[in-house]
């Protein structure tokens, strides 16, 4: 596929610097936002093909251009790889992002004005799960729900509640800032009390649950979407899993309903993920990312932070700042983290008093640093870095001794390494 020479750095030298800049600073840095991953060599130069040059509206076998065989070939492959690795009756691999993968799924069961149960955005919610400002709380009545107050959990009796009062035609599940597991099974009971549809936004959890290390929502879901960019560690891009009963309403939601021609260089660049997501490394691989991130949230309460919800049972957790320092907000944490060669995001916390630019809240997640291979030992380190950059955030030669402390570290664990 890739028989060409680079030409890049001949016809475009700029582009080519600016990317060589990005790398070293991908690895050099301690990359804690828990929605990005390093895809795999392999996944890119899928991505760079000449699989990108063709227009296939449709689907395989009814496209609506000619001299689509191959790209038939391509997107029945992705489609067969991710059926057999999440255990699904169908799969839409066209949506270009996890937020056309959602708008698709209510766009194909939902009729604009009808009532969908989502996650508030403050509570750890998406964008697409109903915001005001998204397309989803404009087309859509929204009823959010929260996590408890005292727990900082999901309290299905509470979400019950709500179902029985608002009657939502759609309830929404999955987050893009909950540190715990979902429980699929009671949220298809409540779904079912009221005949509501369960939809599952596994976007950040998709690969823990290929790797077993989750609970899976395939069972209980009538409707899966997810990114394959985070967790899942293939390139930007979505997907939408669903029982054989809504096939026909899903695909034709993505193609005609919202997108035009799909790119088939990615959905190529999702075959390969797939693949590699199906081998026994893979499994590892995401084990190794809830110990890790165990072992980091262990760490970090040691060193006096509070954690929402106290812990973490996946890829993730969210630190409460206000427990150790009442002034510093998350936006000042994140850029003094930034500092010391460390990138976390600022994330508001359930009950936050302040608001979504400044944050009383750190998200900080181990897909990245596990994939470059660090460990539980790793994680002692991480959590101290962390810990000693915010105690010494006014002091700019103690972060720039951590600078360097964390750049050593960086260079014993290569981020493409691993691919070799
Ligand atoms: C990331 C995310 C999305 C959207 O993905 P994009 O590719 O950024 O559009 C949707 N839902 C959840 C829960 C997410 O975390």
């Amino acid at each position: 596929m890739n028989t060409f020479e680079s030409k890049l750095g001949e016809v475009d030298p700029q582009i080519v610097e600016i990317a060589s800049k990005d790398l070293t600073r991908q690895q050099d840095s301690l990359m804690l936002i828990p929605s990005e991953n390093y895809a795999s060599r392999a996944v890119m130069e899928a991505q760079s093909s000449i699989l990108a040059n063709k227009y296939a509206e449709g689907y395989p076998g009814e496209r609506y251009y000619n001299g689509c065989k191959f790209m038939d070939d391509v997107e029945s492959l992705a489609i067969e790889r991710a059926k057999a690795l999440f255990g699904v009756e169908h799969v839409n691999v066209q949506p270009h992002a996890g937020s056309q993968a959602n708008m698709a799924a209510y766009h194909a069961l939902l009729e604009p004005g009808d009532t969908i149960l989502a996650m508030s955005l403050s509570h750890g919610g998406h964008l697409t799960h109903g915001d005001s400002v998204n397309f989803s709380g404009r087309y859509y009545n929204v009823a959010a729900y929260g996590v408890d107050a005292e727990t900082e959990r999901i309290d299905m009796q509470e979400i019950a509640r709500l179902a029985t009062e608002y009657h939502p035609k759609l309830i929404v599940v999955g987050a893009t800032a909950y540190p715990r597991h979902f429980d699929f099974a009671a949220w298809r009971q409540v779904a079912d009390s009221v005949g509501a549809y369960l939809l599952t936004d596994i976007a950040h959890i998709a690969g823990l649950i290929a790797g077993g290390v989750h609970p899976d929502p395939v069972p209980y879901s009538d409707v899966i979407t997810t990114t394959t960019h985070k967790t899942l560690r293939g390139p930007r891009g979505a997907m939408i899993m669903c029982r054989s009963e809504y096939a026909e309403k899903i695909d034709r939601a993505v193609f005609p309903g919202l997108q035009g021609g799909p790119f088939l260089h990615t959905i190529a660049a999702r075959a390969v993920a797939f693949k590699e997501a199906s081998q026994p490394a893979f499994k590892t691989y995401q084990a190794q990312i809830v110990k890790n991130a165990k072992a980091l949230a262990a760490r970090l309460i040691e060193n006096g932070f509070r954690l929402v919800s106290g812990g973490t049972d996946n890829h993730l957790m969210l630190i409460d700042l206000t427990s150790k320092y009442e002034k510093l907000s998350g936006r000042q944490a994140a850029d003094h983290l930034e500092d010391a060669g460390i990138i976390v995001n600022k994330n508001t916390i359930p009950f936050d008093k302040r608001k979504p630019r400044t944050t009383s809240g750190l998200r900080i997640g181990t897909p990245m640093i596990t994939t470059r291979g660090m460990k539980e030992d790793e994680m002692v380190q991480v959590a101290d870095f962390i810990a000693e950059t915010l105690e010494n955030r006014q002091k700019a030669s103690i972060k720039r001794r951590i600078r360097k402390k964390v750049t050593e570290l960086c260079a014993r664990f290569p981020i493409y390494e691993y691919l070799k």
